[in-house]
């Protein structure tokens, strides 16, 4: 854990300040619900803060408290940029390093004169003055939690910073199943709950929220899973055709990979989705114990995130990135083999 700077950070935030928070790109639930949720409790401050995302969010993440005063860097980059540059200070959430946010706000935050404040559990973060890192813990929205309670502020926390929190530590840790979620992140939430996340309407709005295309592509991305039992490995490709076929939406792709791990036997899945407009094939990886996903990534894709959860991507056609992928698993083979447990 790195907690750098936030004596000083908690005295500058003494008086009212102009604040922008900011997301990943392609943000998640834990990007959004962490972001909006650190918007609400700031603003209850009595600061003055804005939120900009990189790009779109998924439908089933619509619903979310303040979403629909966000602004788009990509959509709405006059205004994204007029707040950013009226700010005294940014923080970045649920991301490790600039690049994350995509190229064009990339160079615009690279430019930027003031301090940036991080809070996040993704590995090797960037230097930045004010952090908050922590790779153990499952979801920045729970680390906006801590935060808050580092600030004797728990009392704050209404319903609207709660569903947000609430969705972000659901979302990061596919329902309270992974292997981060801890004895901590159940009281938490129970202390969300308490103060008005209604567990039950969060989970329908983003689980429950399903088009038909959705579901037909789902059926479609398991129609075109290979398994390979010898490196217990299974991945799924989806190309840009059958995106189209099923009328793709943002987000639609997300969690298919799980169905991919979900398989005995299996501790490593990929999803390769074809992206003909950034002209690249995005990558997902999942693992169950201890072979690395981000390490992977990082080694071969270009791209990084937690042991048991990355992402990544390859810049050519799908079939070389198939055919890079296949040709790697024999030298991972011994360690695909020693990380399966029964
Ligand atoms: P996903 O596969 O859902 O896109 O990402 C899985 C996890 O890896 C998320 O926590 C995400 O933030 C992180 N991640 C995805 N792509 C990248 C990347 O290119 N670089 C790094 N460092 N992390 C990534
Ligand atoms: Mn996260």
């Amino acid at each position: 854990m790195i907690l750098k700077g936030f004596k000083e950070l908690n005295s500058f935030l003494e008086t009212s300040k102009n604040i922008v928070i900011i997301g990943h790109r392609n943000p998640d639930g834990d990007a959004m619900g962490s972001t909006l949720g650190l918007k609400h409790y700031l603003d209850k401050k009595g600061h003055c803060t804005t939120v900009v995302i990189p790009n779109g969010y998924p439908d089933f993440l619509q619903w979310l408290p303040g979403s629909e005063n966000t602004y788009r860097f990509d959509r709405q980059n006059n205004q994204s940029q007029k707040a950013i540059n009226a700010s005294e200070i940014i923080f970045l959430l649920d991301f490790n390093a600039l690049h994350r946010v995509g190229h064009d706000m990339q160079d615009t935050l690279e430019k930027y004169p003031n301090d940036f404040a991080m809070i996040d559990h993704h590995q090797q973060p960037d230097e930045v003055k004010y952090m908050y890192s922590d790779v153990e813990i499952c979801a920045t929205c729970q680390m906006v939690y801590q935060f808050i309670e580092m600030n004797n502020d728990l009392d704050l926390i209404d319903e609207e910073i709660a569903t947000c929190l609430y969705t972000g530590i659901m979302t990061d840790t596919g329902s309270f199943r992974f292997r981060s979620t801890t004895s901590s992140t159940h009281r938490i939430i129970a202390d969300l709950i308490d103060k008005g996340a209604q567990n039950n309407k969060i989970h329908n709005n983003v689980y429950d929220s399903n088009s038909y295309g959705r579901l037909l592509l789902l059926g479609q991305a398991l129609s075109n899973l290979q398994i390979f039992p010898e490196y217990k490995t299974a991945f799924i490709i989806l190309t840009e055709a059958e995106k189209k076929k099923f009328d793709f939406q943002k987000g639609d792709s997300e969690g298919v990979v799980n169905y991919a791990l979900s398989l005995k036997k299996i501790i490593f899945a990929a999803i390769f989705i074809e992206d003909t407009e950034q002209k690249t094939i995005k990558i997902s990886f999942r693992s169950k114990g201890c072979f690395s996903v981000n390490k992977f990534s990082r080694n071969h894709f270009n791209g990084g995130g937690h042991d048991n959860a990355a992402g990544g991507k390859f810049d050519g056609s799908m079939d070389e990135a198939i055919q890079s992928f296949k040709k790697l698993l024999p030298t991972y083979e011994n360690e695909l083999n020693s990380s399966y447990e029964e």
